[in-house]
């Protein structure tokens, strides 16, 4: 199988009430773990890069052709979108001409006005070559400057007019962030999910900042009409965590240990491990 957009299996995950998991990558390891995680757990995957994770990669050529690589050379048969997370206006244009099969818009720093404009101008190129399109209304929260703000909520009414755009899933803030939640953090509001899944008729929504939100909480969100998570933060922190310990173990100075495949392999291991774990609380396992 080639990779796909992620059209189907966001339709599929909204009608059957799970969600796709959508892992970031990073790099080789990031994209082989992952994969491995997907085909083990017979789940179909949203595999995406931001754009300064693709420049680190070597741009989005080097991005599309690793995965697709990978993918044939893995022999994996579960549906793999490949997608672009927060891109820019140029960014996306340019992740479709690329290869991507499914590109993010994120366009919600401009005024409201410019946001509609220029994600209708992206849904219509991206469909017009069979990708898949998300965008974002109302911003997310997240730590910046180490400064973690509360969850954005984001204005039913907008989400109904990008909603209205054609659209393929939509990012709307319900009190989620990026990064690491904080000790006092509120948790999602459903309050305000029930209302924009109300406002956007059947529109698939995407959750943002899907690292450390109690499972109680993304399984309620799943029920009312979240059908991607992203998680990024989660594996970075696993795999950091793993390594840390190889090192602090003294593991890495016995025999050959520090060959970058073995020196690796722990925190490897642990994001195969997390990845699989947050694919059964998501319920995507056994929907390829
Ligand atoms: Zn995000």
């Amino acid at each position: 199988m080639v990779m796909v957009s992620a059209t189907e299996m966001m339709i599929k995950a909204h009608e059957g009430h799970y969600a796709i998991p959508a892992f970031n990558t990073n790099n080789l390891e990031w994209t082989k773990c992952i994969l491995t995680a997907v085909q083990k757990m017979n789940s179909p995957v949203i595999i995406q890069a931001s754009e300064g994770a693709a420049k680190y990669m070597g741009g989005y050529k080097n991005v599309v052709d690793l995965v697709r690589n990978l993918h044939d050379s893995m022999g994996i048969t579960v549906p793999v979108a490949l997608h672009l997370d927060h891109g820019t206006y140029e960014g996306a244009k340019a992740c479709i001409e690329a290869g991507f099969t499914s590109v993010m818009f994120d366009g919600s720093h401009f005024d409201f006005d410019e946001n509609v404009a220029k994600s209708k101008e992206i849904i219509e190129y991206a469909h017009s070559k069979g990708v898949s399109v998300e965008c974002e209304v109302g911003g997310i929260g997240g730590t910046e400057d180490g400064v973690t703000s509360n969850g954005e909520l984001a204005d039913p009414e907008e989400c109904a007019k990008i909603a209205g755009l054609g659209v393929d899933f939509l990012a709307a803030g319900i009190g989620n962030i990026h990064g690491k939640y904080p000790a006092n953090w509120a948790g999602l509001n459903f309050d305000r999910l029930n209302e924009i899944n109300e406002a956007v008729n059947g529109k698939p929504l995407v959750l943002h900042g899907g690292s450390g939100i109690p499972f109680d909480q993304v399984s309620k969100a799943i029920s009312m009409g979240v059908s991607k998570i992203n998680v990024n933060t989660e594996l970075q922190l696993v795999f950091a965590a793993a390594t840390r310990k190889f090192i602090e173990e003294g593991k890495d100075l016995e025999g050959k240990n520090y060959d970058p495949r073995k020196l690796l392999k722990p925190g490897c291991d642990a994001i195969i491990d997390k990845a699989c774990e947050l694919i059964k609380a998501f319920g995507s396992d056994n929907k390829a």
